[in-house]
């Protein structure tokens, strides 16, 4: 079902779980916030640790970061990390994936359990490219609004979904709308699934064109200095842009980071970078 109306409803601009989906509420209201959070943690100092995998200078491809907590993401300053969520879509992402290789960078893809299954070769292909997928739950429900038990069982359907589909055991997960809970999110470290937030918002679900949203991310971009990024492969125009953004990331110095789970891995994905 949201695999078949989703994607209409969203270009449509009729389903406010899109716009939520990058609700600033975790970096904004700091009294809500229940778990660590990512959100300028490349400012903080003395942070510098064991992860520098990789001299970044002159490349766009940074560092790749082994991730089995959020307390592993430490970003620098012009640090970013790409994420893209409620794929995979075939033809979309599949045009991302061509321009994150032409660029030599990779991402995270955070993927909705319906959308895996349906589309099992795509899920392949992104995880042949060498590229970090996690989950984005099955059917993208607001999962603070649901009970626990039904919560969890969302989660581990849509894990089992991506699993199935050929991306092996998924160790990252974002709660669709950001709507998270403290007990899920402490049931989620439990299972040493590290929960992606987000640092900047590209709102690339509004109905602009995709320049407005290159121009968006990175006018967000020189006021966070870095950061974890909020694309969504679902979108038409995220495609568009993506070429004409990283350009632009390259031009500014800034380098995209790639995590990847803790307990596996690459020594190919490390030095492939
Ligand atoms: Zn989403």
């Amino acid at each position: 079902m949201f695999a078949r109306i989703l994607p209409v409803l969203c270009c449509l601009g009729l389903v406010a779980g899109c716009a939520n989906d990058v609700t600033p509420r975790k970096f904004h209201n700091a009294p809500e916030i229940k778990g660590p959070e990512l959100s300028l943690a490349f400012l903080r100092p003395d942070r510098r640790g064991m992860e520098d995998v990789l001299p970044t200078k002159g490349r766009l491809a940074g560092r790749t970061i082994p991730v089995s907590s959020v307390y592993d993401i430490r970003l620098k300053p012009r640090e970013v990390v790409l994420t893209f969520d409620d794929g995979p879509v075939p033809g979309r992402t599949d045009s991302i994936l061509d321009t994150l290789d032409e660029f030599g960078v990779k991402a995270t893809f955070l993927m909705v359990g319906e959308m895996a299954h349906r589309h099992p070769e795509t899920v392949r292909k992104v995880a042949a490219r060498g590229h970090s997928i996690g989950s984005h739950s099955w059917g993208h429900p607001n999962l603070a609004k649901m009970s626990f038990d039904q919560a969890v069982a969302e989660i581990k359907r849509g894990e089992e979904a991506i699993r199935a589909a050929g991306a092996g055991p998924v160790k990252f997960f974002r709660f669709p709308y950001l709507a998270d809970t403290s007990r899920l999110r402490t049931y989620m470290a439990a299972r040493g699934v590290v929960v992606l937030d987000v640092d900047i918002d590209s709102k690339d679900y509004f109905k602009t064109g995709p320049t407005q949203v290159a121009a968006r991310t990175m006018s967000t971009l020189h006021r966070q200095g870095g950061g974890i990024i909020l694309f969504h492969d679902l979108q038409t125009r995220t495609a568009a842009m993506l070429p004409g953004f990283l350009a632009m990331l390259k031009r500014e110095g800034y380098s995209v980071v790639h995590i990847v789970p803790a307990d596996r891995p690459s020594m190919r994905l490390v030095f492939a970078n």
